[in-house]
């Protein structure tokens, strides 16, 4: 089993450091470390202009074929950029949605037009995506989605009606892709369609939800008579429901791997505060910072793992235990950010309500295990599809 990097890829390591080292400075120095989960709602105009600057160099989509704007990198190459970009304090993507979820789905199931169309905003860092997936009664449940969109008269529009919630940087984006139901009268998965639709319209209003962490991150949107053009569906009418799990392939897959790094320098922080405050004198404190590192280490080997057992890309069974893992173990890490700082973990550093890092962070890692699948369906996937166990029964006729 081969667990380490080829001499060509350390090279490849050297380069990324080297470009993130000249450019990640002057203007783009106070993104450093900005940006990441919990941070999502700072310097977005700021970070939106540091991927157009990455593209001009061509270090967004890295993994997109070069066909469509990307680098072709294989999946250790991949994991190598986002080691180094979050090494480097590389400020947290605004575009993820776009390039890991929305663009993958668009090269995989899109028409050519709707590539020629879609890709180059994504790659440019010019056209910011969200994803339109739950709805106040479909979240885990998914397939119950409530939304609804019908062809007009004259067949050129879908004309879209419905709420999603908990849409991330819905406020920033210029298209989402939304789960809809086509087929009237349909339940479950059958008669649901993946469009793509312009968020900058009348019939679409983005109302922004207030989190634990006193940021706005996500919010619910309202379609009343919305509108996008007919050819913006991805595959067929009735199709989205294999579209939209295709895509969570995606969003569980290669995407993740990277954040490691990013979790490293969390964890280092929180060592750094330990040894400083006196708190890693304590024996108790001493073992969850063990069993920490040990975490990171067993991530990585997983994830090493799964990509040696890849030669063509594909996901393996070991994936399924990623989000699981790194889900729970954030969220042990935000506790114990909490508990190295003691008393100080409740006081903040100015008015009205602005959180440290390690504040927000702990508060936001309680979402770890809810989004992205929460930990109890990830157990649910683990027991049915790795396991071989029964399928849990329907609810829901
Ligand atoms: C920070 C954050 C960002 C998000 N961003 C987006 C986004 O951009 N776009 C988007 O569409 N959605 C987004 N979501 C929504 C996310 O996908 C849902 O919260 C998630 O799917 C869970 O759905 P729910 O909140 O409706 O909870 P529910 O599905 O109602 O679940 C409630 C509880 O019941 C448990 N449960 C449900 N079903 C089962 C079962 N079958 N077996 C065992 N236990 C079960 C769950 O595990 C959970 O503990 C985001 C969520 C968060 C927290």
């Amino acid at each position: 089993m081969k667990i380490s990097f080829s001499p060509e890829d350390e090279q490849f390591r050297k380069e990324v450091a080297g470009w993130l080292k000249t450019n990640l400075t002057g203007e783009f120095e106070a993104l450093r470390f900005r940006g990441g989960p919990g941070d999502e709602h700072s310097f977005p105009q700021e970070r939106k202009l540091w991927e157009q600057h990455m593209a001009k160099a061509g270090w967004t989509c890295v993994g997109w074929p070069e066909q469509y704007g990307g680098r072709g990198l294989s999946i250790n190459q991949q994991v190598i950029f986002n080691e180094e970009y979050a090494r480097a304090g590389g400020p947290g993507h605004m575009s993820h949605i776009g390039e890991g979820l929305a663009g993958p789905t668009i090269i995989a199931f899109g028409t050519e037009a709707q590539k020629q169309k879609f890709l180059p905003g994504i790659v440019a860092g010019t056209e910011y995506w969200c994803q339109g997936y739950s709805e106040p009664g479909a979240g885990s449940d998914l397939a119950n989605v409530k939304t609804k969109a019908a062809l007009n008269d004259a067949g050129d529009q879908w004309v879209i009606n419905g709420q999603k919630v908990w849409t991330s940087l819905a406020h920033e984006s210029d298209w989402c892709f939304v789960i809809a139901r086509t087929q009237p009268g349909s339940v479950g998965h059958k008669g649901l369609s993946f469009l793509l639709v312009p968020m900058d319209q009348s019939g679409i209003e983005v109302r922004p939800i207030e989190q634990l962490t006193a940021t706005t991150e996500f919010n619910e949107v309202f379609f009343d008579n919305a509108v996008t053009d007919a050819d913006n569906i991805v595959g067929q009418p009735g199709e989205g429901w294999k579209i939209a799990m295709a895509l969570l392939g995606f969003e569980r897959g290669v995407s993740t791997l990277g954040q490691q790094m990013q979790f490293r320098n969390e964890l280092e922080g929180i060592v750094r505060i330990a040894k400083e405050n006196g708190a890693a004198q304590n024996p108790a404190i001493r073992q969850r910072i063990a069993d920490a590192w040990m975490g990171l280490k067993i991530m990585r080997y997983n994830s090493l793992r799964m990509l040696s057992g890849s030669e063509d890309g594909s996901l393996q069974r070991e994936a399924m235990i990623y989000k699981l893992y790194w889900a729970s173990w954030h969220a042990d890490l935000g506790k114990l950010a909490m508990d190295v700082l003691g008393p100080d973990s409740e006081l903040l550093e100015s008015g009205p309500y602005e959180l440290t890092r390690l504040q927000s962070m702990y508060l936001f890692t309680r979402s770890d295990t809810i989004y992205g699948g929460t930990n109890e369906i990830q157990r649910n996937i683990i027991a049915e599809r790795a396991l071989g166990m029964p399928k849990e029964p329907k609810g829901r006729q």
